[in-house]
């Protein structure tokens, strides 16, 4: 191996303190365009990722590092460039995050006469030493539970801990986590990093480049590009909105797409933002502003208290990203930076350190059969109103229409408003996550599949024992859509039903043999008992004008 070591970074691997760095000799970042004209990706997404790489590559030169930056079709036009160029260097990757990749990846350094050192991918928190120790040996067909592997790794890093115990005395907060704000209340706005020049000539360059979906507007970009942006992105997170995000966590809003949550998610993905200071810099709130379970007042005077008719920082209309305006308090604000409560503090390191690990070492535990997986055999193409937003349900209306304008809409849109509804429709598990892929500003495949295939669609039963599936009740509960909403939440059949309603009911009926015994759906179960013949036959013909209708564009 030669003396001569290139560090090749991929574009999710955008961090300027990685220890791979310090035996650099030379740093390599190559901008593949072929990969965005195989699916017509978000402009958002497109401009993010084209954007954060340029804004890494003068970052890493302002730091004094010796940069190449290739540009080309693929990898393979651009590598050959570059080792003609550099034949006796040694190149070196940390292993990428999508499965396959590295070997592919290898291969092509290979036909040029060179070979690819790869070494751990330090942008997760957990290595897949760690998952190994936890897991065992790998097993085919086994499956995982994300609470077991949190509370394993909270022990092991001694996270949110007191000795062996949990802050606290729990290691879950989430009954605090399921309300729904009050009338008026609006969250603090978080911060909108205005694109600058490089971000505009990207954008104008990927929406005359590429075929692209969503919005070609770049009114509502406002997501960090680099690395102080997105530290910026987290402090403002955490001094302000962090305070309300357990409580609304689980809560839908018309006119509030993005409530209290982080937005960190695009940041951390491009490897902008390391999860571990994201977890440590939530936990040092709490060591210093720490309150217990379920302290936020939505009424509160503090900074980061919205108010109710506040309008958080004292704007009183809805929050867009666009309108995420302010990176200064408003003048006339109290200062102190108000209490964060455990659910909000733990409920926020679960989803990191918890969820986000978990999923990671999942895709790469079950892949490649995970992105085919279709347990149930749902054969449906997607119904039109995910690519046009067209239709009168007002959930599914709200959530596409997220999607379409900012490549962003929250988990509980996701999980169950756009997933739930392909679910119960009968959509086929591997078309939702390439909609999912597209479509989003912070979808990669590593991320994007177990969160689709496996949780949403409940394509496998690799992380959950049981559907996340409901009726409109849920999305009544957690929002207040269904009030304005042109179908009534409380019917099941008949014209003007919800339509969440008869294709939850037909969805149990129909996949009953599979799932009457799986997981937690006993009580389900008891409910699909009591209904007699005439019922399930309104139910039966209700969902199949839902299903006629959303596949016709007609919903
Ligand atoms: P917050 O609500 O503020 O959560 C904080 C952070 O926790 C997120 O930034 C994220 O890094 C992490 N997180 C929380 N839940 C998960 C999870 N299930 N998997 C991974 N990380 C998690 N997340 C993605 O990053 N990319 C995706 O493409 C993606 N697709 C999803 C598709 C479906 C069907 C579902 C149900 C979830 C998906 N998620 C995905 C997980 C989660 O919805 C997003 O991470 C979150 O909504 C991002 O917004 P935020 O940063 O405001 O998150």
């Amino acid at each position: 191996m030669s003396d001569d070591v290139t560090v090749w970074l991929l574009g999710d691997q955008l961090n300027p303190t990685l220890d791979v760095l310090a035996d650099a000799d030379r740093l390599l970042l190559i901008e593949a365009h072929g990969f965005a004209d195989r699916r017509p990706y978000h402009t958002h997404k497109l401009t993010l990722v084209f954007s954060a790489m340029r804004h890494f590559r003068d970052d890493l030169q302002e730091r004094g590092h010796d940069v190449t930056y290739l540009q080309g079709e693929s990898f393979g036009d651009a590598l050959a460039a570059f080792l003609a160029d550099h034949p006796e260097t040694t190149l070196r990757l940390m292993r990428p995050a999508s499965h396959g990749a590295a070997d592919r990846l290898a291969e092509l350094v290979a036909e040029h006469g060179s070979h690819l050192d790869l070494v751990e991918n330090e942008c997760f928190l957990t290595t897949p030493a760690d998952w190994r120790e936890w897991t065992g040996e790998h097993e085919p067909g086994r499956t995982y539970r994300q609470e077991h592997w949190y509370r394993h790794v909270r022990r092991e890093t001694g996270i949110l801990m007191d000795g062996d115990e949990p802050i606290g005395g729990e290691w879950n907060y989430d009954d605090y986590n399921q309300e729904t704000p009050p009338d008026g209340w609006s969250p603090p706005a978080a911060p909108a990093f205005e694109p600058d020049a490089l971000t505009r000539e990207t954008h104008a360059w990927v929406t005359e480049r590429f075929d692209t979906w969503g919005t070609d507007d770049l009114d509502g970009f406002a997501w960090p590009v680099t690395r102080a942006e997105a530290l910026r992105a987290l402090e403002e997170f955490i001094e302000r909105r962090l305070p309300a995000f357990g409580r609304y966590q689980d809560a839908l809003v018309a006119g509030e797409p993005f409530l209290a949550h982080s937005l960190c998610s695009p940041a951390i993905n491009l490897g902008l933002l390391h999860p571990q200071e994201a977890i440590e810099a939530v936990e040092a709130a709490y060591a210093e502003r720490g309150a217990e379970p379920g302290a936020f007042d939505p009424a509160g005077d503090g900074v980061g208290a919205g108010g109710i008719g506040a309008g958080g920082t004292g704007d009183t209309t809805a929050t867009t990203l666009a309108a995420f305006g302010d990176d200064e308090p408003p003048e006339d604000t109290d200062t102190t930076l108000p209490p964060v409560p455990l659910n909000a503090a733990e409920g926020f390191i679960r989803q990191v350190l918890g969820w986000r690990e978990f999923m990671r070492h999942v895709y790469r535990e079950t892949m490649p059969e995970l992105a085919g997986a279709n347990q149930l055999d749902q054969p449906r193409d997607l119904p039109p109103a995910y690519w046009d937003g067209e239709t009168e349900m007002t959930c599914l209306s709200e959530a596409v229409g997220h999607v379409r304008e900012y490549g962003y809409a929250h988990h509980i849109e996701r999980l169950m408003v756009l997933s739930n509804f392909a679910l119960l429709y009968g959509a086929d598990p591997a078309e939702l996550n390439e909609w999912f892929h597209l479509g989003f500003v912070d979808a990669y495949h590593w991320v994007t599949t177990p969160n689709v295939v496996a949780m949403g669609s409940f394509g496998t039963d690799a992380l959950s024992s049981k559907p996340y599936a409901s009726s409109g009740n849920y999305v009544n509960r957690m929002s207040d859509y269904c009030a304005s909403c042109p179908y009534t939440v409380s019917r099941t059949a008949g014209e003007g039903a919800c339509p969440f309603n008869a294709l939850y009911w037909d969805f149990l009926k129909e996949n009953e043999e599979f799932l009457r015994g799986t997981g937690r759906m006993g009580l389900m179960y008891s409910h699909v008992d009591r209904k007699d013949d005439e019922e399930w036959e309104a139910i039966r013909e209700r969902a199949a004008t839902v299903r006629e209708r959303a596949a016709a564009g007609e919903l």
